[in-house]
């Protein structure tokens, strides 16, 4: 990779961004469409972000900007303007500059999607789904979902509170979608029955200290079951989901997606997602 007078940076915000495969995606994903941008990622500190934000409106060769943990929910407040994904998700992932304007959307919704459909053959429409957490990865995911037609979704929250919050916002926006605000000790197998995809959108299972979210010998083969995490590649609950003849998906697809997204916005260009997902593979275990 060349860096020119000419190059358009896009940058990663977070704190910490250390761990991040999003450079090596995008970088392999501009490379191999001959674009002369790059990315990279900057370590931001929340008492300071909303400077690097004001920072990001006065350089002429910015190109977009992915905001990560801990950042989301104060981007969505400091932008003045949002795409339809970011104001009802209530959190931005992805940043397009229009001249000094800086414009918010939310990727990590249909990234999950489109990584349902395209990578475990899954349509939405008409499922029931168990979500368990309602923290912003919750958010965007049961979003997505809810507009492509799932029935049902149960959400199973340790903060029964963040739970109902999100159902009823879900209810306001999607009249016909049943919605469940249910706590982690309703995962039961009565319940697990009448799901169709289970999702885990908490960060449990990527430290391997961590207790499990429930008894998941309780899952029956019948369902899907994802995590949006995706490192570990595969995580206590995938692996005992697998054991137990059930389909997995981990969230390897959902980045992929989520970035495919953000790059075309940013370069009006069609994602090599090939390329990007070979990026992410080479990455797996580093
Ligand atoms: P977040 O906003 O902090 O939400 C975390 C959620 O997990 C909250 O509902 C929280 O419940 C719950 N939780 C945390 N620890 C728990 C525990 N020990 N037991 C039960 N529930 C617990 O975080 P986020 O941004 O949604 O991220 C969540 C995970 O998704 C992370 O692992 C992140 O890496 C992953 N993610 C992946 C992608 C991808 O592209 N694959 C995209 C976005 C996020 P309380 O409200 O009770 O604290």
């Amino acid at each position: 990779m060349e860096i020119s007078g000419e190059t358009t940076v896009c940058v990663l915000l977070g704190y910490p961004v250390a761990h991040s495969a999003s450079p090596r995606m995008h970088n392999a994903a501009f490379a191999a469409m001959g674009l002369d941008w790059v990315y990279i990622p900057w370590a931001v500190r929340p008492e300071v972000f909303l400077k690097a934000l004001d920072a990001l409106r006065e350089i002429e060769n910015f190109g977009g900007a992915n905001v990560t943990i801990p950042h989301k929910e104060a981007a969505f407040a400091a932008l003045n303007e949002l795409s339809p994904d970011a104001l009802h998700i209530g959190a931005v992932n992805t940043i397009v500059p229009r001249g000094r304007i800086l414009v918010g959307h939310n990727t990590d919704g249909e990234g999950f999607v489109t990584s349902l459909r395209e990578e475990a053959g899954e349509e939405p429409r008409g499922k029931r789904v168990g979500l368990i957490g309602a923290g912003g990865g919750a958010k965007a995911v049961a979003y997505a979902l809810a507009r492509a037609e799932a029935a049902e979704l149960a959400i199973f929250s340790r903060s029964q509170d963040r739970a109902r919050s999100l159902a009823s916002h879900l209810r306001r926006l999607f009249g016909n979608l049943e919605v469940l605000a249910l706590g982690l000790q309703d995962i039961e197998p009565d319940r697990l029955r009448r799901i169709d995809v289970l999702i885990n959108t908490t960060p449990v299972g990527m430290k391997p200290s961590d207790l499990a979210l429930f008894d998941y010998k309780m899952l029956p083969e019948s369902v899907l079951v994802c995590d949006l995490i995706y490192r570990p590649s595969e995580t206590p609950l995938l692996a005992s989901a697998r054991s137990r003849g059930c389909r997995v998906l981990n969230g390897t697809g959902m980045l992929l997606y989520q970035g495919a997204q953000a790059f075309e916005l940013w370069t009006g260009e069609k994602a090599p997602v090939p390329v990007m997902r070979e990026a992410l593979a080479r990455g797996e275990g580093a």
